[in-house]
C-alpha cells in the first residue's frame, strides 16, 4: 500500500487498536454472500466461517455495528456472545463450519458512497483491521484464509473482487458475481468493488489482465494501467510466477495512494493522469501480490516484509527500466525520509518487539529503512545471490507467513560472512552509522583508519574508500570487524583527499 491522505489515515488511529495473532485457531475458507442497494447503505451478508481450534469456541472480529441475526451449524442455533470487536461462538467440535447472518450500514472497510465525480461506489478498503467493519473474520494477518465473495448488486454496477471470476448472472434488477480465490491470502487484502466501470482486457494469458475505470476517465485510466503487464513479466522473472488467478487493475475511492489487494489492486482515483506518472506506484503494489500478499508477515512489527519489499522492489522495477541513477535517485530520497523519521522519533526500530496499533507502522522506517535494508545487502553480497537469496526467501514462505528471523536465517545460510550479525543493528537498534576518515600517506602507503562514531553497535558492512588522485581515482574496500577499523594500501603518490563510501552503499547518518 501506498500512503496518500495521511490526515485520513490518522482519523482510524483511534479504532484500529491490534487484534492479537490467535494461535488456538486456524480458519481456512471464507464465504460471504453480500447484498448491496441503491436504497440504502445497510449491508445484509450471509457468511460461512471455516476453520479449526483447539477450545470449543471460534472468535470473529465482526464490529458491533454489524446486527447479527443468528450464528448456524448445520442448520443448528448456535451460542454467541459479543465483546468489545470480538464474537465469541460456542461450538461443539474442534473442526468448525459456522454460519453468521447480520446486517448494517458499515462505519469503515467497505467504504459506500460517491466517488470523485458523484457517481455512487462501494469499495473495501481493508487495511490494516478494517475487515472487521463489514467481514466476519479474524482480523489479524497471521490468520490467512481462501475466500468466496457472491455478491448481489443493481445490474448496472460491475463488481470486482479476488480470486477467479466464476460467473455472473442477472435475475431481475439484480446481478450476482461470484468470485473464488485459490490461495490464502490475509484479510487486509480481501475485496469487493462496486461501481459503474468500464473495463479492458490488457493481457489474455497466461493469466488475465484487467483494467477497470470510471466512464469520465476511460481514455486516461485505461492508458496508466496498461502497463501492468510489462510490470508482472518483470517481477516473474525475478520472483516466480505470478501467484493469483489474475490481476484487476482497479480506480477506486481508497483512501491510501494504492492497497494491494489480492489479485484486485485498488488505485486512488485521482492518481490517473494519461500520462504513466503512477508507473511506480503501480509497480509498489504489483509487487505487494509478492511480497504482502503471497508471502505475508506474522504480525504487524514485521511490516516491512511487506512495505519494504514493495517499496524496494518498485525501486529495482525503475532501475531496471530507466537505468541505475534512477535507483540512485530513488535510493536517495528514501535516505532523507529515513533521517528526517530519526530525528522525528530518534528511539524507533525498523521492527518493534511490539506494535499495539498497526497504524504507527505506516512510516519511513517500515517503506524506506526496510528498502535501504535490502539494498545494502545487495550491495555486501552482490547481484547473483542477492535475488537469488530474495526468490528463495519467496519461494520458502509463498502462501504462508513469514517474521523478520525467518528472513535473517534465509540470507545467512550458506554464506560465509555473518550476515545475522550484520543485519541485526539495522532492524533492531535505533541507530545508524556515522563514519570518519583518519589517514596518512607514508612510505608508498595510504594508511589509517575508519572510525564509527555513532552510539550503540558496530555495523558490519563492508565500507568503500575513495582515494581521489587527480588523474585517476581508485576506490578501495575494506572489511570491518571494529569501530575503529585500520587499513592500509600500496600508493605510488599523495591522494588529494580520501572519501568513505562514494557511492553511497550504506545509510549513513548525517
Ligand atoms: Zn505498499
Amino acid at each position: 500500500m501506498l500512503k496518500s491522505f495521511i490526515l485520513t489515515v490518522l482519523i482510524f488511529i483511534t479504532y484500529s487498536i491490534s487484534i492479537a495473532q490467535n494461535k488456538s485457531q486456524d480458519i481456512y475458507n471464507y464465504k460471504f454472500n453480500i447484498t448491496l442497494s441503491d436504497s440504502t447503505d445497510s449491508i445484509y451478508v450471509e457468511s460461512e466461517v471455516i476453520g479449526v481450534t483447539t477450545e470449543n469456541k471460534v472468535v470473529l472480529n465482526l464490529d458491533n455495528s454489524m446486527y447479527i441475526d443468528s450464528i448456524t451449524s448445520n442448520n443448528q442455533i448456535l451460542d454467541f456472545n459479543r465483546i468489545s470487536d470480538s464474537t465469541y461462538i460456542s461450538i461443539p467440535s474442534d473442526k468448525f463450519s459456522v454460519n453468521i447472518f447480520y446486517r448494517g450500514i458499515p462505519k469503515d472497510g467497505l467504504i459506500i458512497g460517491k466517488n470523485k465525480y458523484g457517481d455512487r461506489t462501494f469499495f473495501g478498503d481493508n487495511w490494516p483491521n478494517r475487515a472487521k467493519y463489514w467481514l466476519s473474520v479474524y482480523d489479524h494477518p497471521s490468520d490467512k484464509a481462501k475466500v468466496e465473495f457472491i455478491v448481489n448488486a443493481p445490474k448496472r454496477y460491475t463488481v470486482v473482487s479476488n480470486g477467479k471470476f466464476i460467473k455472473k448472472t442477472t435475475s431481475g434488477l439484480i446481478s450476482t458475481y461470484h468470485y473464488s480465490t485459490t490461495h490464502e491470502i490475509p484479510t487486509k487484502v480481501m475485496v469487493i468493488g462496486v461501481a459503474e466501470f468500464i473495463q479492458k482486457i490488457v493481457q489474455k494469458s497466461p493469466f488475465k489482465i484487467k483494467s477497470f475505470v470510471y466512464p469520465q476517465d476511460k481514455y486516461i485510466a485505461l492508458k496508466d494501467y496498461s502497463i501492468a503487464p510489462q510490470v508482472t513479466t518483470f517481477f516473474e522473472g525475478m520472483l516466480g510466477r505470478y501467484p493469483f488467478d489474475k490481476l484487476y487493475n482497479v480506480q477506486s475511492t481508497t483512501q491510501y495512494g494504492g492497497m494491494e489487494n489480492a489479485g484486485c489492486i485498488f488505485y486512488d482515483e485521482h492518481s490517473v493522469d494519461g500520462k504513466y506518472t503512477n508507473e511506480s506506484l503501480i509497480a509498489h503494489e504489483i509487487a505487494h501480490q509478492w511480497f504482502g500478499n503471497t508471502l505475508s508477515e506474522t504480525d504487524w512489527n514485521h511490516l516491512w516484509l511487506s512495505e519494504g519489499f514493495a517499496t524496494y522492489l518498485e525501486n529495482v522495477y525503475m532501475e531496471k527500466k530507466y537505468g541505475e541513477d534512477t535507483l540512485i535517485y530513488l535510493m536517495d530520497n528514501a535516505r532523507l525520509s529515513v533521517l528526517k523519521y530519526k530525528n522525528e522519533y530518534p528511539n524507533r526500530v525498523l521492527v518493534p518487539e511490539k506494535v499495539n496499533n498497526p497504524i504507527i507502522m505506516l512510516n519511513a522506517y517500515s517503506y524506506h529503512k526496510g528498502a535501504w535494508v535490502l539494498h545494502m545487502i545487495r550491495n555486501e553480497i552482490g547481484d547473483d545471490v542477492f535475488f537469488k537469496k530474495l526468490k528463495d526467501f519467496y519461494s520458502k514462505y509463498k502462501y504462508s507467513n513469514a517474521s523478520t528471523s525467518d528472513f535473517i536465517d534465509m540470507f545467512s545460510k550458506d554464506y560465509g560472512k555473518d550476515i545475522k550479525l550484520l543485519l541485526e543493528p539495522w532492524i533492531y537498534s535505533n541507530f545508524l552509522p556515522k563514519y570518519e576518515v583518519k589517514w596518512k600517506f607514508e612510505k608508498g602507503k595510504v594508511s589509517g583508519n575508519i572510525i564509527q562514531t555513532q552510539e550503540g553497535s558496530l555495523f558490519l558492512n563492508n565500507v568503500y574508500l575513495l582515494l581521489d588522485y587527480p588523474n585517476t581515482p581508485v576506490t578501495k574496500k575494506v572489511s570491518i570487524s571494529s569501530k575503529n577499523q585500520s587499513f592500509e594500501f600500496e600508493s605510488s603518490t599523495f591522494p588529494l583527499n580520501i572519501v568513505v563510501d562514494p557511492h553511497n552503499y550504506i545509510l549513513k547518518d548525517e
